[in-house]
């Protein structure tokens, strides 16, 4: 068993606040988001703050202001604090813009709390002043947490993200590779079926709920002209819902799947396949994408984490290549064949269970790409017999 030292998650929970409480953390928001917008001001008229720069400033303007002075500091500081990093970050990382101002409208609350600015007493959250919050716990702390963000998302509910150190869960001993193929149907099809993670559409299960509601939706007044309807807003919050909710039963199934996948298995092949959010693709499209970017995330991950042989395979030629014989066809499949058929060995087997079969084996002989195997290798069949390519 791979031994590891600790390591640092995030573990997160459902936030209830009451009114007052809610009111608070707000109100809390307006201040960081303030403080937020001074530092972009500041940078947009020539100065480059600092983190230190503005924690000075910070101490000045809460001496002379109630209003900032009744929020928390530690709130205050930690905006400043991932204010100063993005803006670093944005002269190093190619491709990051500079942070810009935060409005009320389009920018949904986010709270951070170091040690020293939250507790956990009889079960709930404490935050400065005296905000009290119930916490659904639906699992236990591993460890004291050292830092909590507190946030609401775009359906209103509010979570807790404490940031805890955990020893690594044990993975067990496990020998031979899988090789994974992504799909839109089939999110993962992989070389032993038994681990296929199929795109079970929770989508299509709610699709329909999400079409009746986005119908209600276009019946009701939505506000082009005067102000939106109460109809309209409830649709709209109620389509938000279900989606919501499709995609968090998706993302537990590919939790599932993955743990599955890196427990039993030595050598991870991947297909380094990266969705393309096009902009013309349908919704549906978008969304088996979305499960392929996840899904291939939480593998990578877990792998790694494991302790596992992660390779990605580049994917050209992984469907058109034979994983019994290696040998390529001379046309690429069309889209509509889902069958693969070789014409120098016979071997057949679906389109995308015979990609997967490159993937691994491309992978077994140290490789990254299907160009990159030597048509002369020495290939073990799948029924253990060697194939020598002429
Ligand atoms: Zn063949």
């Amino acid at each position: 068993m791979p031994c590891m030292g600790e390591e640092v998650v995030r573990y997160t929970f459902r936030l209830r606040p009451g009114a007052l409480a809610e009111r608070a953390l707000v109100a809390e928001w307006d201040r960081c988001r303030f403080l937020w917008n001074e530092a972009v001001h500041q940078q947009k008229s020539g100065a480059r703050p600092t983190f230190g720069m503005l924690s000075t400033l910070l101490t000045e303007v809460r001496s002379r202001n109630t209003w900032l002075r009744e929020g928390s500091q530690v709130a205050q500081q930690q905006t400043l604090r991932t204010y100063a990093q993005s803006l670093a970050q944005s002269f190093t990382v190619k491709g990051r813009g500079r942070p810009t101002f935060k409005a009320r409208k389009n920018t949904l609350p986010t709270l951070e709390f170091t040690r020293r600015g939250f507790r956990i007493r009889d079960g709930r959250l404490v935050l400065p002043r005296g905000v009290r919050i119930p916490v659904v716990w639906s699992r236990e702390l591993p460890s004291e947490p050292s830092s909590v963000r507190v946030s609401r998302d775009s359906l209103g509910h509010w979570y807790a993200s404490f940031v805890v150190r955990r020893d690594p869960e044990p993975v067990p001993e496990a020998v031979g590779g899988i090789g994974v193929d992504w799909g839109v149907s089939t999110t993962a099809t992989t070389t032993d079926e038994s681990f296929d993670l199929p795109f079970r559409g929770h989508r299509k299960r709610c699709a329909a709920e999400v079409a009746k509601a986005q119908r209600t939706m276009a019946r009701r007044h939505s506000g082009k002209r005067g102000p939106q309807s109460k109809g309209y807003q409830r649709a709209k919050r109620q389509a938000a819902r279900l989606q919501k909710k499709a995609a968090r039963q998706t993302e537990h199934d590919i939790r599932v799947w993955a743990k599955l996948v890196v427990d039993n298995h030595e050598l991870i092949a991947v297909e380094d396949f990266t969705p393309k959010f096009l902009a013309k693709s349908t919704m549906a499209r978008k969304v088996a994408d979305a499960a392929i970017g996840a899904a291939k995330r939480e593998l990578i991950e877990r792998g790694v984490r494991a302790g596992r042989r992660v390779v990605l395979v580049r994917p050209a030629y992984t469907s058109m290549t034979c994983s019994g014989c290696f040998a390529r066809a001379k046309q690429r499949l069309g889209l509509g064949e889902r069958v693969f058929r070789c014409e120098v060995c016979g071997f057949t087997a679906g389109r995308d269970r015979n990609a997967a079969g490159v993937v691994l084996a491309v992978a077994e002989r140290g490789h990254t790409r299907v160009d990159d195997v030597s048509q002369s290798d020495h290939l073990p069949r799948r029924d253990g017999r060697v194939a020598v390519r002429a």
